[in-house]
């Protein structure tokens, strides 16, 4: 009998709260659209700066890739290093690894400041070497880290794998401990309340329509249609990650949605789970089509991938359980009685050139193209967008870099080509 679609984060959380048996406002002085974890950073940090702020969701809080994720908080950016300097120059590189090492921060940070209780943990992440060739890059690259961001990872051979992992398929691996991991849609029903008690105003099943610039008596302003009225507002921020609409057909046309899938089993006893995970690290593999997996916190093997590149349907969640039950059985053969209870998707927001980017885009405040790293670095953006309203002075390393748009057949609404990409994706991990 096939398993039917259930997020199993969502099991463990109470709804969040929202506003929307309450009228729209008039204006605000910023409109966010999306109630994310980029949204709701943004708006948190608004609102305790005394700025009067929606959020505007188009279904419920935290409704998209901020309650479906991995909860892996992860270090660094997708791209590995070497491409990163020589694309954007060993500053920059610099300044953007140091982000993403203060967006973990920050998660801990709000964590601790607004007592969410999301059972984050500072376990550390270990990516694991399907290929002896990929094994042998990893002391290079951790070097290459060490020296030009003084930031250490430790190289695990063959030989010590158990110590992090009940698993004899990889050729080594490499952890960097500063990683951390959470419960997703704890910690996104934590920021709603935070938002909230700053005095941020939510408005679930709120969907953006249209966005227009307009003249005001003093300056421009924004007119925002949603399905259930119109609004103003001086500023808008667009947090509305793979999701994002027509409603802002300039960003759309740069986001590439990517289908992701996560299967999670039954609770398992306690020393099957601690031989599966002995340090309870946040796991992924070193392909491009690649695995991530980790405990949760009640002890159940929680196994994610790309098994189809499309955007989450029912009939992509409903075969994509099949093959990632293929796939954590294939790691672990120790799981092949478990029983699988949960499986779902989501879609994560990529750009084509894999980097997250932020700045303004046709008078609008934006960021997007998180990619696997979104948890801590929508937080990070989110508050880095409000800052920027606020008057702070623009340190985002990301701002300004080329943006380019997606092709016609990887666009959101239009993804046809994403089949194709996966191909190629297959294709690269057979060959390198
Ligand atoms: C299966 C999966 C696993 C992942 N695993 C990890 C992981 O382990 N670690 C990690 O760091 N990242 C991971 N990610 C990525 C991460 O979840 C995202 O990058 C992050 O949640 C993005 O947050 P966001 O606030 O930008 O967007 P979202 O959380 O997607 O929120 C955007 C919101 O905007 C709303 N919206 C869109 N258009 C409109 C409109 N017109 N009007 C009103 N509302 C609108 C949507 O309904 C949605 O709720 C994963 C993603 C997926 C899908």
């Amino acid at each position: 009998m096939p398993i039917k679609e259930k997020n199993y984060w969502l099991e463990t959380v109470a709804t969040p709260p929202a506003r929307s048996a309450q009228e729209l406002p008039d204006s605000v002085d910023v409109a966010v659209v999306g109630a994310g974890y980029c949204g709701l950073s943004a708006a948190r940090t608004l609102a305790k700066r005394g700025v009067k702020v929606a959020v505007l969701e188009a279904e419920t809080l935290g409704w998209g890739a901020s309650s479906r994720n991995g909860g892996m908080v992860l270090t660094g950016m997708k791209l590995p290093v070497p491409t990163l300097i020589k694309r954007y120059g060993r500053e920059a590189v610099r300044k953007m690894y140091a982000a993403s090492l203060e967006s973990i921060d920050l998660v801990e940070q709000i964590v601790r400041e607004e007592n969410i209780d999301c059972n984050f943990s500072r376990c550390g992440h270990l990516e694991v070497a399907c290929k002896q060739a990929h094994f042998d890059g990893y002391e290079e690259s951790a070097a290459l880290i060490k020296r030009e961001f003084n930031h250490e990872l430790r190289i695990i051979p063959k030989s010590g794998l158990r110590g992090e992992i009940g698993s004899d398929i990889y050729f080594g691996g490499m952890v960097d401990e500063t990683s951390a991991g959470l419960n997703p849609a704890r910690y996104v029903a934590g920021l709603a309340h935070a938002a909230q008690r700053a005095s941020a105003s939510l408005y679930d099943r709120t969907r953006v329509e249209t966005v227009a610039s307009q003249a005001a008596s003093s300056a421009r302003e924004f007119l925002v249609r949603t399905s259930r009225g119109t609004i103003t507002a001086r500023e808008i921020i667009l947090a509305s990650g793979a999701y994002t609409t027509n409603a802002t057909p300039a960003l759309r046309k740069k986001i590439i949605p990517i289908g992701s899938y996560i299967i999670a089993t039954e609770v398992l006893p306690a020393d099957l789970a601690r031989e599966l995970s002995p340090r309870n690290r946040m796991i992924y593999d070193s392909k491009h089509f690649l695995y991530y997996y980790r405990l949760t916190p009640d002890n159940r093997m929680l196994f994610g991938g790309r098994a189809a590149f499309f955007p989450e349907t029912e009939n992509t969640v409903r075969r994509s359980a099949e093959i990632l039950r293929r796939g954590m059985i294939g790691v672990y053969p120790q799981l092949r009685h478990a029983k699988v209870e949960f499986v779902w998707g989501g879609t994560l927001d990529f750009t084509l050139d894999v980097m997250p980017h932020a700045g303004k885009i046709e008078g609008m405040y934006f960021a997007a193209g998180f990619a696997g790293h979104g948890v801590a670095a929508a937080t990070w953006f989110g508050a880095k967008l409000a800052g920027l309203i606020c008057g702070d002075p623009n340190d985002i390393p990301f701002d300004g870099i080329k943006f380019p748009a997606a092709p016609l057949g990887l666009r959101s609404g239009n993804t046809w080509a994403l089949p194709l990409a996966g191909a190629c994706y297959k294709i690269l991990d057979f060959l390198t």
